[in-house]
């Protein structure tokens, strides 16, 4: 399975407030979290550098747990 990061973003200002991790091209987050389909999007190879911050704590546990 691949994944990519999407973000949950303010509608208002348009700034990030997290990065959730959800399968490639889906907008259901890892954690349950349904996402804006025209959020961003980045690679999943950015997860855990500062690119990826403020990142969601529930997706990072959950997606430790599926890829080894
Ligand atoms: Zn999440």
């Amino acid at each position: 399975m691949a994944y990519e990061m999407r973000a949950e973003y303010d509608a208002e200002d348009g700034a990030v407030r997290h990065w959730h991790m959800v399968e490639d091209g889906g907008v259901r987050a890892l954690c349950g979290r349904d996402l804006d389909p025209g959020a961003p999007t980045q690679s999943a190879d950015a997860w855990g550098s500062e690119a990826a911050e403020p990142f969601c704590h529930s997706c990072g546990a959950l997606y430790l747990r599926q890829v080894p």
